[in-house]
């Protein structure tokens, strides 16, 4: 696939281009990622082109919401392949900008959204939020779209957004799309790319565990606390090297629940190798 899809890296030509857009009386949505794009991704894309005549989708790997001894450096960067994947799925602009100019020398401002920031990944990953909320913060400002898409694969994270987007008054209306998965699946990502042929068999356990689980709540009345130790221990003996976490919870303000008594998620976050996999159901 050739690389036809025209690029801005500086904020001033972005804005623009956004600007010819919106002369035009044409709606614009946006899709941000870090790249090594995939089919999930690009699902993204189709999605904001139903909702908005131009799509822009961003690259940029985020250092902020990275930990000290977390993978930013070995992240999977493939800019080429990433514009001629997101030209091939409809978009229309790349935005790829470099670190200096989403974080010029003097840069101190962090976006923290308590509450629904806290617990699961939250915990694991101390500041991993404030960084998210920090980069989609600016990137929704820089963009300034009618729609942007974020995927239900990262549900606390699309959920700590809804809140940020509410809370600041930004113009935009966000939009959740389904998880893409493999046919065994597991939740198609690009950190999928660090598992062994021998882990990327035990991957899809995490999902055999999640319906099993959200078919057994669903419904029932029965308490959660005893079903999801033995989902935990299931993942265990499936081959996983632990378990962050394997929760029931609000499905909006994820809250913790004791039984799926309301529309709730199943959220979970287990290690496998090099790889920190997750994932969550709708219950
Ligand atoms: P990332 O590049 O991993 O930061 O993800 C960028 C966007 O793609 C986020 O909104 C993710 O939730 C979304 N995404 C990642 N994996 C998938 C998937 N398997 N299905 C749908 N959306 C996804």
């Amino acid at each position: 696939m050739t690389n036809c899809l025209p690029t801005v890296r500086s904020v001033a030509d972005l804005r623009a281009q956004v600007r010819v857009w919106r002369q035009d009386g044409l709606r614009v949505g946006f899709v941000p990622t870090m790249g090594a794009l995939h089919r999930g991704h690009l699902s993204l894309v189709e999605t904001a082109l139903t909702q908005a005549d131009r799509v822009i989708a961003s690259v940029f790997v985020n250092p902020s919401q990275f930990g000290p001894n977390e993978d930013f450096s070995a992240y999977p960067r493939q800019e080429t392949a990433d514009a001629g994947l997101l030209g091939g799925a409809g978009a229309h602009l790349l935005f790829a900008p470099t670190v200096p100019e989403m974080y010029p020398p003097g840069f101190a401002t962090t976006v923290t959204v308590t509450g629904i920031s806290s617990g699961l990944c939250g915990d694991i990953r101390p500041g991993h939020f404030a960084g998210v909320a920090t980069v989609v913060t600016k990137l929704l400002l820089q963009a300034l779209p009618d729609v942007a898409v974020f995927g239900e694969k990262d549900y606390q994270q699309l959920q700590v957004i809804r809140r940020l987007v509410r809370d600041l008054d930004i113009p935009v209306e966000v939009i959740g799309a389904p998880t893409v998965r493999e046919p065994d699946g597991l939740a198609l990502s690009s950190r999928n790319a660090y598992l062994s042929p021998e882990q990327r068999a035990i991957a899809p356990a995490i999902y055999r565990v999640l319906t099993g689980l959200a078919e057994r709540l669903r419904g029932s009345g029965a308490a959660a606390a005893p079903l999801l130790a033995a989902g935990a221990e299931d993942l265990l003996r499936a081959g996983f090297a632990s378990v962050d976490y394997l929760e029931l919870r609000d499905a909006e303000d994820l809250a913790p629940l004791a039984q799926a008594d309301r529309p709730a998620r199943l959220l979970v976050a287990a290690r496998l190798g090099k790889a920190r996999l997750i994932d969550n159901l709708g219950v």
